[in-house]
């Protein structure tokens, strides 16, 4: 059976040190700031934000919420993200996804302040990452990172195999697995929906990433006895025995994965508190540069 990565108490590792980072900065008068902005009533967004809203008072962090609703104008968005560009006590800014239909994603993304860019989706985050310069690594990759450096999995000349291309998992992801460098040096094969003999070619991995959005699409065929199986996904899918009348699942199939595999992180419980605990750390990274100026 596999060991499971448990991402809540590699989390509650990364926050506690969060938490004392912010307190050496309140030693010097800093206290780190995060700006959400939250278009429209999405229930998902809008849970999103407040689980960031309350992990951020958790460590002390300053957080400012700013709501608006669907019918925003793309430059009622661009003035807002200018605003928060302009305003010294927001270190981070966040624009929570998916926006409302009508809004320019990219334009948004492009228009924050890269030294505030807390998603590191900024194409100068994502440029300067993936030649190895200091950069803000986006959370969700980087939360990967962590918990496998926290499983004890070494990625040195391992094979990796990423299902799923996103901008904001599964390429970040293999990039950061290739640098050089002792968080890095894996061989790694980015998969995605036109990939042939994807179950044989995921069978290679020695650390296989699952970022597709469909929920168990990884059965234990496609893992290699012993493998560490990072599962990303989070899905809804019916369940009538639930008071809600959905449960999550992720995009693998844990109860038979769990039996080949030698690690294996849950849904829930797995990589999504690593998103917000890295999502903290961005934004002390970010106010521990502006008080070392
Ligand atoms: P996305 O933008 O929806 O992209 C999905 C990727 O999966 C695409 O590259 C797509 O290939 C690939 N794919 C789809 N069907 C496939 C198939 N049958 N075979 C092989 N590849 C296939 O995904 P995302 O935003 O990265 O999200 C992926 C999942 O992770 C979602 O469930 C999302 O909710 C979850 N997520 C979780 C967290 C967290 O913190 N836990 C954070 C972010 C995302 P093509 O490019 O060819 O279309």
């Amino acid at each position: 059976m596999a060991e499971i990565i448990d991402g809540k108490k590699c989390a509650a590792g990364i926050r506690a040190e969060v938490a004392r980072r912010v307190e050496a900065l309140s030693s010097k008068g800093v206290t780190p700031g995060l700006a959400a902005v939250l278009i429209g009533d999405d229930p998902a967004s809008r849970y999103y934000v407040r689980s960031k809203e309350k992990a951020c008072g958790e460590v002390g962090i300053y957080s400012e919420v700013i709501r608006r609703d669907a019918g925003t104008s793309q430059s009622e968005l661009l003035q807002l993200v200018d605003d928060l560009n302009a305003n010294p006590k927001i270190d981070g800014i966040l624009v929570q996804s998916p926006l409302p239909e009508g809004l320019d994603e990219t334009e948004v993304t492009l228009r924050i302040d890269p030294g505030k860019d807390v998603d590191g989706f900024h194409p100068y985050n994502i440029g300067a990452l993936s030649l190895g310069l200091p950069a803000l690594a986006p959370c969700t990759p980087a939360g990967i990172i962590e918990m496998l450096i926290f499983a004890k999995v070494d990625t040195q000349g391992k094979e990796v195999v990423v299902v799923g291309r996103s901008n904001i998992v599964g390429r970040p992801v293999a990039g950061l697995l290739s640098l050089k460098g002792p968080r890095g040096n894996a061989t790694v094969t980015l998969c995605h929906s036109r990939t042939k003999n994807i179950e044989s070619v995921c069978r290679r991995a020695d650390i296989l990433i699952a970022a597709i959005g469909r929920p168990e699409f990884i059965t234990a065929e496609f893992v290699k006895p012993g493998a560490a199986v990072i599962d990303v996904g989070v899905n809804r899918v019916e369940d009538s025995s639930r008071k809600s009348g959905y449960r999550l699942t992720g995009d693998v199939d844990f109860d038979a994965v769990e039996k080949v595999a030698g690690y294996i992180s849950p849904v829930p419980g797995g990589v999504g508190p690593m998103t917000i605990a890295m999502l903290l750390s961005n934004t002390v990274t970010i106010a521990e540069h502006r008080a070392s100026k």
